[in-house]
């Protein structure tokens, strides 16, 4: 298994960092053609329409988009973002999953914050671990709504959304390649693999 990890801007060493250690062959990836074999894309925090510009710049906004017919993607933060259909405001997004995101919902830099939330989807994965995951916010967006086929996979206590999947599509507003624990990422290889 080969995944591969968007490298234009943002965290996408400690996706690699985590997914090395669970022995996962990675790829960094900038252009159109780095696409080719893998087993699924990763796409890191950082600032999404730096992402997203660059990514049209390196035209891999289409390709990305025909990736995700075939394999897996999960973004992080930004990524998430990028994953979207709809931010409110023109940017360059791939469109892919039907959710709304409003970009830095919780304010600025200074009111990142980190707080246990509850993911059903991965004591169903990984029933031995009872703990509950341990969420980085860094000027973070809400997932707003999750419309079509995309679900909710866990929420704040007071029930606004921060991950969310469709199919093989996953989006999550914190950053798990930001803590020690990998089940986000083994959760999203179990998706790869299906
Ligand atoms: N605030 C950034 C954005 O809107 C996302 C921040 C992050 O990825 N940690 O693109």
């Amino acid at each position: 298994m080969k995944i591969g990890i968007l490298a234009l801007q943002g965290d996408f060493a400690e996706h690699s960092a985590t997914l090395e250690k669970l022995g996962i062959e990675t790829r960094q990836v900038r252009l159109p053609a780095q696409l080719e074999s893998l087993d699924g894309l990763i796409i890191p925090g950082g600032e999404s329409t730096t992402i997203g510009k660059l990514a049209e710049d390196f035209h891999l906004i289409e390709p990305i988009q025909e990736f995700s017919k075939t394999h897996a993607i999960w973004g992080t933060c930004a990524g998430a973002i990028f994953l979207s259909k709809d931010v409110r405001r023109k940017q360059p997004l791939l469109g892919l999953m039907d959710i709304t995101v409003e970009r830095n919902a919780f304010g600025r830099q200074v009111e990142s914050f980190e707080i246990e939330i509850e993911v059903s989807v991965l004591h169903e994965f990984d029933p031995q671990n009872e703990q509950p995951f341990h969420a980085v916010f860094i000027r973070a967006p809400l997932i707003e709504s999750v419309d079509g086929t995309a679900r909710s996979l866990a929420s704040l206590p007071d029930g606004r959304i921060v991950a969310a999947q469709q199919g093989n599509l996953l989006a999550t507003s914190f950053h798990p390649e930001l803590t020690p624990d990998d089940r986000f990422h083994r959760y999203f290889l179990s998706l790869v693999s299906n």
